[in-house]
């Protein structure tokens, strides 16, 4: 197929939960593409999974990959989307060596597949939500992109999410992502389900990726909800309430829109009934579904967090 035709799926990425897709893609006869900037399949740490699926996507003749191809910038129209591609390779050290050859490839359909520090997560503007559980010793970090789907182009694997290995093997979830998108991909092409059927992709999957950092974090010990109760700000009522309700044993959370300022000592009790202070930490958003509370609040550096809670304590 030349490039001036339209394909209608073309993904971005080609490692473990890339290939998944791909595989599944193939299957459904559409005309998929897919761009890697690596120079080859291997993904440098083998594993039965991605040998596995590297036989299957090649039993699948509908779905070429072509590798040294990097992304480097997305348009959108109405009816299509528009990738800019260079030649690249990655050098010995992992560094990317990036080449003059630009290409352009259309497609109705955009997948991005692209890692961690997915390229279509940014174009789309999907920041990371993190998430943590802390426990004084440990602090487990998930990340989950604020948005999966953005029109015609969709989020799978680490460019969605981003678990630690002790909640979750990561591939495990890339790969249920890949099941979840592929048949509404193919029921979209084939004219049957519209925009709905294509929002539940992220509606259906959210949810699961949240319950089962809950689930873990409940089977690692943790209370499943981040902390008992988040307190907002530190102005004395805000301290008041958090001593009180940190003395009756519960965890308490503190979030402070003023940055840390070392001058002034935290209040020695906090330290002492483990009620946890993040300075720094503008809220901006409360959703209370009257069983937990889930907070937003973004730092300095404009990077998004989510703390959940049974319940808040707001300032008057
Ligand atoms: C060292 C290491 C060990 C791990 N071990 C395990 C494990 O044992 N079990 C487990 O479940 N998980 C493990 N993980 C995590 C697991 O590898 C990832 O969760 C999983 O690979 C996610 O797959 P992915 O396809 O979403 O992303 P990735 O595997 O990161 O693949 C993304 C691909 O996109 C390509 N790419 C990125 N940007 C562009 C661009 N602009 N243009 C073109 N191509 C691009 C990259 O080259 C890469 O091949 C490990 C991760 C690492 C780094």
């Amino acid at each position: 197929m030349s490039d001036n035709e339209i394909y209608d799926v073309v993904q971005i990425g080609y490692g473990s939960v890339g290939q998944t897709m791909a595989a599944l893609l193939g299957r459904t006869g559409h005309r998929v593409a897919v761009f890697e900037r690596r120079c080859s399949h291997y993904l440098g740490r083998e594993s039965c999974i991605d040998t596995a699926l590297y036989g299957a996507v090649h039993d699948s003749a509908s779905v070429p990959a072509y590798f040294g191809w990097e992304a480097a910038g997305i348009i959108r129209y109405h009816d299509h989307v528009e990738v800019r591609l260079r030649s690249a390779r990655i050098d010995e050290r992992g560094g990317v060596v990036r080449g003059e050859v630009a290409r352009t490839v259309r497609t109705r359909y955009l997948i991005g597949a692209d890692g961690a520090a997915s390229l279509v997560r940014d174009h789309i503007g999907a920041g990371l939500l993190l998430i943590e559980f802390h426990d004084g010793a440990h602090t487990f970090e998930c990340k989950l992109a604020e948005r999966w789907r953005d029109g015609r182009i969709f989020l799978i694997g680490d460019a969605a999410h981003i678990l630690p290995p002790a909640v979750e093997r990561r591939t495990t979830q890339g790969v249920r992502d890949a099941q979840a998108l592929a048949w509404r991909l193919d029921l979209a092409l084939r004219g049957f389900g519209g925009s709905a059927l294509l929002d539940s992709y992220e509606s259906e999957r959210v949810p699961h990726v949240r319950a089962l950092i809950d689930r873990k974090a409940n089977g690692m010990g943790y209370n499943s909800f981040d902390v008992d109760v988040i307190v907002i700000g530190t102005d004395p009522p805000g301290l008041t309430a958090a001593a009180e309700i940190a003395s009756s044993g519960a965890r308490v959370r503190i979030l402070e829109q003023r940055p840390l300022d070392p001058a002034s000592a935290l209040p020695e009790w906090a330290g002492k009934h483990g009620v946890d202070i993040r300075f720094g930490r503008e809220v901006v958003g409360v959703d209370d579904n009257g069983v937990r509370v889930t907070v937003t609040s973004k730092d300095p550096q404009g990077r998004s967090y989510l703390t959940t809670a049974r319940r808040y304590v707001a300032q008057p």
